[in-house]
């Protein structure tokens, strides 16, 4: 199932800020579930919580539609994102 509700979220400092898949360092954008933004990368089908009320639209979001964000989220994997301030494992190639 391609999710239809994704938000976009191409920003880089947000991605540094909210972390990025472990697997390839990207993400394709997050779904608000009440006032948690879960990021997600469809590729390797991650998830992780990018943090709390960072992004006003989770109120305009209705009841139905975090239904179906759950359930789309079980199907993802839960991770810890890499972030670049932080040292994990996330290698970049050519080191
Ligand atoms: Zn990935």
């Amino acid at each position: 199932m391609v999710p239809t509700n994704v938000i976009p979220f191409p920003e880089v400092q947000y991605s540094i800020r909210c972390g990025a898949c472990p697997e390839c360092g990207k993400t394709d954008g997050y779904f608000n579930v009440g006032k948690e933004h879960w990021f997600i990368c469809r590729e390797h089908k991650t998830k992780w919580l990018g943090g709390y009320n960072l992004f006003d639209n989770w109120k305009e979001q209705t009841v139905a539609q975090t239904e179906i964000i759950n359930e789309m989220l079980e199907d993802y994997k839960e991770v810890l994102p890499f972030r670049q301030q932080e040292k994990t494992s996330f290698k970049v190639s050519g080191e």
